[in-house]
């Protein structure tokens, strides 16, 4: 007979099944359908990521299943359920676009949900499934399964923030992308990332929080073992999948392919955006900032690039930056 964990999974993939007819071919599904067209996925992408609608009707899914002969029990440790009172399971997610969140192996453990009408203010945007058994966020990576054949061929992953950058990168023909689950990275999931690549690309949103999600993603990257981090920036505090609605896939892949800034030049542009570098002080204090970051730079032919780039910008000679560097050098060793 089933363990509990593969029957947990079965109720997610009938779950799923379910949401995802109830988006294509009913008329409840209808305005959710509209939205994610609207949004410009198309029913390729739909079906490839199994997509669905879950209802109004808090009572739909929880039938379904018991009419499939699953026990209260076992629904109860499903977290797609949560009890009333009277001891009742009513469905978690109701009135929202489903996705399913799949594990390694493309087994559903679990779902985001999404509102998408104007009419629902305060609730909040995306709703997970509480953690399971089967569902652990630090261990989850949105879409590696699917994406895992691309990352080694492109020996290379891309790190997004959020699962419809990786959906939107997908339809247009990246599609070894994959995001972790609205946390920032875990420990668990730079391993998992660690035996197929070690290579890794962040393209997080363009704002301010993603801007700082980035600085803490390439820092916990950094201190395990050797990835190699480079770093899309879209600018005017866009995200990917809005990048590909404005700028279209060709441009997008273009960006991938070649608009990448190295580690360091990242960190660069992220201290500045704090300093006034008129002011004498700061400026003295970021160049300080970046020979100290410049001593992890290993490579000597990209330091070099990096000399001449602070001793055009500040007007200094190169001589007495590369003084000044073999000093830190010197007081680091
Ligand atoms: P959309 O384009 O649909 O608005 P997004 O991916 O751009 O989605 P962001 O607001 O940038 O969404 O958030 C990035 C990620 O953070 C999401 O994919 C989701 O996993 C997570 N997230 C965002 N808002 C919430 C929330 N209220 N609760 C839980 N997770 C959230
Ligand atoms: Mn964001
Ligand atoms: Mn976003
Ligand atoms: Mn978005």
């Amino acid at each position: 007979t089933d363990s509990t964990k593969e029957k947990l999974i079965r109720v997610h993939e009938d779950s799923a099944e379910l949401f995802h007819h109830i988006l294509l071919n009913t008329k409840i599904g209808e305005d959710a359908l509209d939205y994610l067209t609207q949004r410009g996925l198309t029913r390729d992408i739909i079906d490839t990521f199994n997509i669905g609608f879950a209802p109004q009707e808090r009572t739909m899914l929880h039938q379904y299943l018991i009419g499939k002969n699953n026990e209260q029990e076992l629904l109860q440790k499903t977290g797609l359920f949560v009890e009333k009172d009277n001891g009742d399971l009513i469905d978690r997610f109701y009135n929202r676009i489903m996705f399913p969140i799949r594990n390694q192996q493309g087994k559903t453990v679990g779902f985001s949900g999404r509102i998408f009408q104007q009419d629902t203010e305060g609730a909040p945007k995306y709703l997970n499934s509480p953690e399971t058994q089967l569902f652990n966020k630090r261990n989850i990576l949105f879409n590696f399964d699917l994406a895992r054949a691309s990352i080694r061929r492109e020996k290379e992953v891309i790190l997004f923030e959020g699962f419809m950058d990786v959906i939107g990168a997908w339809q247009a023909g990246v599609t070894n992308g994959i995001a972790s689950m609205g946390t920032s990275l875990t420990n668990e999931q730079i391993h998992l990332i660690d035996r197929v690549t070690d290579h890794v690309l962040i393209a997080y949103d363009g704002d301010s929080a993603g801007i700082e999600a980035t600085k803490r993603a390439s820092e916990l990257l950094a201190t395990e073992t050797n990835f190699d981090i480079e770093i899309i920036r879209f600018s005017e505090g866009m995200d990917p999948d809005e990048y590909i609605k404005k700028n279209g896939s060709d441009a997008f892949k273009e960006l991938i392919a070649h608009g990448r800034d190295t580690l360091f030049s990242f960190k660069m542009a992220y201290y500045r955006r704090s300093l006034n570098l008129s002011n004498e002080s700061e400026r003295l204090g970021y160049i300080e900032k970046i020979l100290t970051e410049l001593l992890s730079v290993t490579s000597a032919v990209e330091r070099e690039l990096y000399f001449k780039q602070l001793a055009n910008e500040f007007e200094l000679s190169m001589d007495s930056l590369k003084e000044q560097f073999q000093q830190k050098f010197h007081d680091s060793r």
